[in-house]
């Protein structure tokens, strides 16, 4: 009797570990929370920089004692400085003395979208880490207005064309010269404050623009900046479509169950696809593989060979530590500029 109580208690114990086991097997959980993870880190990282930077502006200001130093990862709040960096750099082999470390956060976007389709959107980027947990809460508020793939294409455009023309601007409007002279501009090296400032302190239009673009996320239950206006995702996009990892349905296996559409929070109509996945709008977050309960009938590609999933987080990690450790081997990731020089240009922001 003792012996037959104390096995019921030890398989009540081992229930919930055996419930645990069973969620760290089960895929889907497995890349959800490797992907929040990764999100996560990115996210503090770039949290800390934007905060050095802030307290970098205030000390010179002579409004706080203490600084420290001129931080990395904040250039990645200039990606228009980037591009341009990253332009002039491939015409005349010259780095920005100040701020290269946007170029090479362009770079590992760029290099990521070509290779493993938009996953710096989906993987790393801290904006859009924030805006999909706004999308979360807005689906809490309001259930999201169902939209057809008609309307979806045309609201998701507006990225592609600001892309585009982002991407002519750079290329075409603005003389290479005309970089290089502004390299020395006070306000060019420190454009990742000029930038922070406006989210700090945000003019009427911003703030505007930035009301809108809430609103339209609440209302459509999405990520709409993301999904639909951010520029640098449209270029990304562009960019995806040369990647050799796609998503493809095998509509002989599979059931129908809709499961990878509800999971794909880029609101593709993943279970009508008959062709592999090449739009721009897709992130690379693979959730809807990881949905899939159908053996064999959502799987990622590689040059038209199956591969796991894993080979998108894999890429991921690969491209962004691989970019960094040669951009500092080579001297393109700090700036050369002097502090004095930087004060300077801190002080031009007023
Ligand atoms: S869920 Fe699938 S189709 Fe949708 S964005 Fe993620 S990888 Fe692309
Ligand atoms: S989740 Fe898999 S089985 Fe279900 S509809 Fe999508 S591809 Fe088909």
């Amino acid at each position: 009797m003792a012996q037959a109580s104390e096995s019921t208690a030890s398989a009540e114990a081992a229930a919930p570990a055996d419930s645990k086991a069973s969620r760290w097997a089960d895929k889907r959980f497995l890349l959800h929370a490797l992907r929040t993870t990764v999100r996560a880190i990115v996210l503090l990282l770039f949290t800390v920089d934007c905060v050095r930077l802030a307290l970098l502006y205030l000390w010179v200001q002579g409004s706080v004692d203490v600084n420290f130093g001129r931080p990395q990862l904040s250039a990645g709040l200039s990606p228009l400085s980037g591009l341009f960096d990253l332009w002039t750099w491939v015409k005349t082999g010259q780095v920005d003395p100040a701020l290269p470390a946007s170029m090479v956060i362009v770079v590992i976007g760029l290099l990521m979208s070509i290779f493993a389709k938009r996953s710096f959107c989906s993987w790393m980027c801290p904006v859009g880490t924030l805006f999909d947990a706004m999308g979360v809460v807005g689906r809490r508020i309001f259930p999201g207005v169902h939209v057809s793939p008609k309307v979806q294409r045309v609201i998701h455009a507006p990225k592609f064309v600001l892309g585009l023309f982002v991407i002519g601007f750079v290329l075409f409007l603005v003389p290479t010269s005309t970089i290089l002279m502004a390299w020395n501009a006070p306000y060019w090296r420190v454009s990742d404050m000029a930038v922070l400032k406006l989210f700090i302190q945000p003019g009427v239009p911003i703030a505007v623009v930035g009301l809108v673009v809430l609103g339209l996320s609440l209302l459509l239950g999405r990520n709409y900046w993301c999904h639909g206006l951010c520029p640098l995702g449209g270029i990304y996009g562009i960019a995806s479509k040369a990647s050799p990892l796609v998503v493809a349905r095998d509509p002989k296996a599979c059931i129908n169950c809709k499961a990878c559409s509800k999971a794909c929070g880029a609101h593709i109509a993943v279970a009508e696809s008959t062709r592999p996945i090449r739009t721009g709008d897709c992130t690379g977050c693979m959730e809807c593989v990881a949905a899939c309960p159908a053996e064999g009938a959502l799987q990622l590609h590689f040059f038209k060979k199956p591969v796991p999933l894993w080979t998108v987080p894999c890429a991921v990690l690969v491209i962004w530590i691989a970019v960094w450790v040669a951009a500092v081997l080579l001297g393109v990731w700090y700036g050369t500029v002097t502090p004095e020089q930087i004060i300077m240009g801190m002080r031009t922001l007023g």
